[in-house]
């Protein structure tokens, strides 16, 4: 049976069609844009905010891209990611943030981001968690990602997807729906991808740029958490402390998707991955606390049980920050969902 295409509910689509119609008269007369998405940039933050800097380029715009972390390996090649800078801009006109439910997700201070005096704030999120914290807010939970919504903008706007827009939006849509896997993917997805590769994009070339060029550190590091794993009611979780992330010569980027070798148990319903942070005083973690990935196969909406440690995200995919020891992160989370009825 087709997934049912929920993103062309007629209601969906006149919000949509509004918001975007909206959007390009912002942009019109505005000429500096900043652009930027969340901490730990993935392959929708980083590919919807290359691919909206190559449509603005194309409006003949003055865009500025910041991040505040550095840009993983696995998208070292993106088009247009040399221009990615590490610290904001000067007073752009308007300052577009991506995937993100308040400023401080970007990484960037509050202060910083306010002192950059933006002309106007515009958020674009598709997150079940999005909160309208901007000026202008686009938020559409149905998107498969941003990028999917940065490809409506884009053919609204009547731009020639060129093949760098194609890539950068391509890599968005294939990432955020765990390669055209996740409930969020319908028909109008393959639809955005065939256009998206009649436009340039090479689906073979992007894959295996994101899915086979594993750092071997990588697999070290999963093979330390999963030999860390346990399973109780449905529940799976793993972890990985800082002594062992230096042990297997890991980083931060290679502990991504470790969540879904969990999730991929046929008796799991929950994932949990605990990965130790390090001290890091300029944004706020203290030693000893745990950033958590949750997944779920869709019975259990782990987007709550994240809000309920100051987190968020999807239905099926959410992320947040618990303090430690383990043993009490652990617990914490199992307390959360026993009260949820999970576990
Ligand atoms: P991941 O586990 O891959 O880091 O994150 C899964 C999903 O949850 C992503 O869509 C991500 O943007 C979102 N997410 C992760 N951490 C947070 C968080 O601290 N706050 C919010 N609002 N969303 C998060």
């Amino acid at each position: 049976m087709a997934a049912q295409d929920t993103s062309t509910t007629p209601e969906t689509l006149a919000s949509n069609q509004r918001s975007i119609e909206a959007l390009l008269e912002l942009i019109a007369p505005r000429q500096t844009f900043l652009v930027t998405s969340h901490a730990r940039p993935d392959g929708d933050a980083l590919g919807s905010a290359l691919g909206l800097m190559h449509l603005l380029d194309g409006m003949g715009k003055q865009v500025t891209v910041s991040f505040d972390d550095p840009i993983p390996a696995i998208y070292s090649w993106l088009p247009g990611v040399d221009r990615i800078q590490r610290n904001l801009a000067t007073a752009p006109d308007a300052a577009i943030v991506l995937e993100c439910d308040r400023v401080e997700r970007t990484g960037f201070e509050l202060q910083a981001f306010t002192a950059m005096q933006p002309g106007l704030t515009i958020n674009i999120d598709h997150h079940l968690s999005g909160r309208p914290f901007a000026d202008f807010n686009w938020i559409d939970p149905q998107a498969c990602a941003v990028g999917a919504m940065i490809y409506d903008l884009a053919v609204a706007s009547g731009a020639k997807l060129t093949p760098a827009i194609a890539t950068c939006l391509y890599t968005a849509v294939l990432t955020d729906t765990g390669a055209f896997t996740y409930p969020s993917t319908v028909a109008s997805t393959f639809a955005l991808a065939e256009h998206l590769v009649e436009s340039g994009a090479d689906p073979s070339a992007i894959a295996r740029k994101i899915y086979s060029s594993n750092r071997a550190a990588k697999i070290r590091a999963l093979s330390v958490a999963l030999a860390n794993m346990r399973i109780e009611n449905g529940v799976a979780w793993a972890w990985i402390t800082v002594e062992q992330m230096e042990q297997t010569g890991a980083v931060v980027e290679d502990c991504e998707g470790i969540v879904n070798y969990l999730i991929g148990i046929a008796e799991v319903e929950v994932a949990v991955f605990f990965r130790e942070l390090e001290a890091d005083p300029a944004h706020g973690s203290a030693a000893g606390q745990f950033r958590l990935s949750l997944r779920s196969k869709g019975k259990v909406d782990v987007a709550e049980v994240a809000a309920r440690f100051g987190g968020g995200g999807h239905r099926d995919a959410s992320g947040c920050t618990v303090e430690g020891p383990l043993e009490t992160a652990v617990g914490r989370l199992m307390a959360e969902l026993c009260e949820l009825g999970v576990y």
